[in-house]
């Protein structure tokens, strides 16, 4: 193929070791090349980028050489294992819904088999799954009250669709809806309508019950709908932030009829339930996660499960556009505008370990004092995030890399700034490189 006919051509222009250390591991991609645009993949996007840099006009030419015309070279990293993507999941969760849930707003995901249990929520999820089975029979009303995020509207959504299929007339709303409704009837002169909608239902449930505090026609309102519904031994679900009695602003004689039933409080998830909570989530939306990641999310992530969804999906989202597999060193760059940690003290050494390895240099290559155009190179790049990352100064630098004096360190620098100034691919692998160390 031509594309490897190039490379042992280029073997012949550079140095062995360069050509072992970056060229080797390229491939050409023939199907994604084009006559004037030719593509390679490389292990790695610091390869890529490397690469890209150093090779990509040489490599041109050779084309040049053959071909008669010079073709941009585009390095890309080899892709993953395709995982599922996200439009996917979102296609086929929209396909499962059925029109009963989507005109109740239900979410159909949210059901008790996708529920993880564990003691925090152990109480919380039974009472719900025994209302579900004999509504307005056990608990009436339930009240299910605990932090953001910790699955209340998921429990009342699992009671919604449980019910779906069996006949019964449920209703789900947050608080705000039900208030809106009523105030539309009310100015339409359709109270009637109005009553009809939560008096005539089997199970009424209604979220976020906290956001009734001050609204005083509101909960007038509610409170016949209660009496009526309980009269009759229809259901009643409830939930908030705080237990009923907690909820400022909010009528005796309703804080007094949301204590007739069972009050329950969801805790924010231990260790182990976060973990499977996270399994769950991934098997759901088809994401596969290492252990060591998993433990990662957990142990860094506070307890809103919502927050730890929304980051398994930017996760899954990210590594699919600059197509790198989830492993831990991503995941720590990912989060690191969610987490907020110490940041450690980084050492030259640490960069020194993290840059050879990204850059396929020995340290010892490194701290030697070889001219070689690579090596001398990366000893700059060195130096640069050195003076950057650490407490170290110009002097301090010289000595460690054995440098006649604090000016040679000064135009190191100045050398890496001008390219990092001139050079997108130079700058992004700089970037690159700065979060890998301040993330290790
Ligand atoms: P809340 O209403 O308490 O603020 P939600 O019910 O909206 O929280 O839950 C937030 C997200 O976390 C939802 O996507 C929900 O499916 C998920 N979640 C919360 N707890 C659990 C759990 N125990 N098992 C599985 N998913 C959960
Ligand atoms: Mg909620």
């Amino acid at each position: 193929m031509i594309g490897d006919k190039i490379l042992e051509k280029l073997r012949e222009e550079i140095p062995q070791v360069e050509y072992e250390r970056y060229i080797k591991c390229l491939n050409f991609d023939e199907e994604s090349s084009m006559s004037d645009t030719k593509v390679f993949t490389a292990p790695n996007p610091f390869i890529a980028n490397w690469v890209k840099i150093k090779y990509a006009q040489k490599i041109s030419k050779l084309f040049e050489t053959i071909v008669g015309i010079s073709p941009t070279i585009q390095i890309d990293v080899k892709s993953n294992s395709e995982v599922k993507s996200l439009k996917n999941i979102q296609e086929s969760i929209s396909k499962t819904h059925n029109k009963q849930q989507l005109s109740l707003n239900i979410n159909p995901s949210f059901t008790f088999d996708s529920f993880v249990v564990g003691s925090s929520n152990q109480f919380a999820y039974t009472t719900a799954l025994k209302t579900a089975q004999e509504p307005g029979i056990i608990y009436n009303p339930l009240f299910i009250y605990g932090g953001v995020g910790l699955g209340k509207t998921h429990l009342l959504h699992a009671i919604a669709n449980y019910n779906l299929n069996r006949n019964k007339k449920v209703i789900y709303v947050t608080i705000e809806q039900f208030m809106n409704d009523f105030t539309y009837n009310l100015q339409n002169q359709t109270m009637d309508r109005f009553r009809e909608k939560y008096r005539e239902c089997d199970i009424l449930l209604i979220d976020d019950i906290q956001f009734l505090s001050k609204k005083n026609e509101t909960q007038t309102q509610l409170f016949h709908t209660f009496n009526e519904l309980h009269q009759k031994q229809k259901q009643i679900v409830m939930t908030a932030d705080q237990a009923p009695k907690m909820i400022a602003y909010l009528e005796d004689r309703l804080k007094s009829r949301f204590e007739w039933g069972l009050t329950v409080d969801i805790q924010p998830p231990e260790f182990e339930t976060k973990i499977a909570i996270i399994k769950k989530k991934c098997e759901l939306d088809g994401v596969h996660l290492k252990p060591d990641v998993i433990n990662y999310i957990a142990t860094k992530l506070d307890n809103n499960i919502r927050e730890i969804e929304g980051i398994i999906i930017k996760l899954n989202a990210f590594s699919k556009i600059v197509n790198q597999e989830i492993t831990l060193d991503f995941t720590k760059n990912v989060l690191s505008d969610h987490i907020k940690e110490e940041r450690k003290n980084i050492t030259i050494e640490n960069i020194i370990e993290i840059v050879s390895k990204e850059l396929n240099i020995k340290p010892s290559e490194i701290k030697s004092k070889s001219k070689g155009v690579t090596i001398a190179n990366v000893r700059r790049i060195v130096i640069y995030l050195s003076r950057n990352l650490t407490l170290n100064s110009t002097p301090s630098l010289a000595q460690y890399f054995g440098m006649k004096d604090h000016s040679s360190v000064s135009h190191a620098m100045k050398k890496i700034t001008s390219e990092i100034e001139s050079d997108e691919n130079f700058k992004l692998l700089i970037e690159n490189l700065k979060n890998k160390i301040l993330n290790s």
